[in-house]
């Protein structure tokens, strides 16, 4: 593998806030630290929560201006003497291909100690794409941008994923979002007797990049009928029948709850699906999805992942039909390298390309990407760098 030549200053994109425009900056190439690393990035999608922190959807404080970008896989450009080894001691050395994901959990809070199952509700998370303003030397927090810097005498918790060398950097870039859904069904596979397992039906709502993340890991787990329920037909529903759903049922055809809910009992057969996911950001899924279900059926909320406001439902409904309500925030460190292992051995099964459009690393290529994957005119908009 080459390993490209360092630059001496190295391009990053920030925002000012909400409603901005990119502002494409250049940073000097920073001095690697004794356990460091700088990662040459070769792509980084664009995450549904991207674009609603760019709408101002985000509930907490973040520090403007920084640098957007956690669904990053790159290569080991520059790394320091004390870094030896990837967060699971795997060997890591200049040139290897990693992913870092950004809800890095400490290790050390009560959630991380108490139950290291949920570290990912840790109190005190390295975030890299969100947390750190750009402000900050030396600048490279996030991965809409060049590189990355890394240092775990001050980050202790950074956590770096070596992937395999074969695995591209474009399937790399999806590690994080089949990490999220690599939980909803872990979730989903937590309840014993009721646990999902193969031959089960799914249904999914939503068909961004989410959904077909889980209808990717649906598959992958043996799932008998899958439906997607979601918009618009191209590219989004056409492309998750070509990847393996039964059928889709869409929500500009389908317009009220009660027609989508009739249309996925039909193809679902029997009494209903025996597993619901919501991977769709709208919190009207909900009680929709429920509907979807038999009853006894499991629901997976994974899809509000900012808060986009409550919607009327009826308790009695869980109560009678005696539903296993699940929320997935995210993923442990341990689901990361699940992720890499799983999504690597179907990195050929599929057309990635038909799920990843690609945009250039500038002030254009970013506004264009979130203007794409705002208008559900792609799937997953994918930032490249050396484009
Ligand atoms: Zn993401
Ligand atoms: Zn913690």
């Amino acid at each position: 593998m080459s390993v490209r030549k360092p630059t001496s200053d190295v391009g990053v994109v920030t925002f000012d806030g909400p409603g901005a425009r990119p502002t494409m900056r250049s940073v000097p190439l920073p001095h690697v630290p004794e356990r460091g690393a700088l990662i040459r990035i070769d792509a980084c999608g664009v995450c549904g929560t991207d674009l609603h922190i760019l709408k101002g959807h985000w509930p907490g404080e973040l520090p403007w201006p920084f640098t957007l970008g956690h669904e990053l896989a790159g290569v080991v450009e520059t790394i320091g003497p004390g870094l030896t080894s990837d967060y699971m001691g795997r060997p890591l050395r200049q040139g290897d291909r990693v992913i870092m994901p950004p809800l890095m959990a400490c290790g050390e809070c009560y959630y991380c100690v108490h139950y290291p199952s949920r570290a990912n509700r840790c109190l005190r998370p390295t975030y890299y794409g969100r947390k750190i303003g750009f402000d900050e030397p030396p600048h490279l927090w996030g991965g809409w941008a060049e590189m990355v810097y890394i240092d775990l005498e001050r980050l202790p918790a950074t956590k770096i994923f070596r992937v395999p060398d074969d695995m591209s950097a474009m399937v790399g870039s999806l590690v994080e979002p089949y990490s999220s859904v690599t939980r909803a069904f872990n979730r989903a596979m937590s309840l014993g007797n009721e646990s999902f397992k193969a031959g089960d039906s799914v249904v999914i709502q939503g068909s961004g990049p989410i959904g077909v993340m889980a209808l990717v890991a649906a598959r992958q787990r043996g799932a008998g009928r899958i439906v997607v329920v979601g918009a618009p037909e191209n590219p989004r529903l056409a492309l998750c029948r070509e990847m393996g759903a039964d059928a889709t049922v869409s929500i500009d055809q389908f317009s009220t709850p009660d027609e989508r809910v009739r249309a996925v009992r039909e193809v679902i057969g029997g009494f209903g699906a025996d597993l619901a996911l919501d991977c769709s950001g709208s919190p009207a899924a909900g009680p929709e999805g429920v509907e979807m279900l038999r009853d006894g059926g499991t629901y997976v909320e994974m899809g509000q992942f900012t808060d986009a406001g409550s919607i009327d439902t009826s308790w009695h409904r869980m109560c009678v039909k005696e539903v296993q309500i699940l929320g997935s925030w995210a993923f442990t460190p341990d689901e990361v390298d699940q992720a890499i292992t799983n999504l690597y051995s179907v990195q050929n099964d599929y057309d990635w390309t038909r799920v990843q459009s690609t945009f250039p690393l500038s002030e254009r290529g970013v506004a264009d990407a979130i203007a794409a994957a705002s208008a559900m005119e792609c799937v997953k908009a994918t930032i490249v760098p050396g484009l």
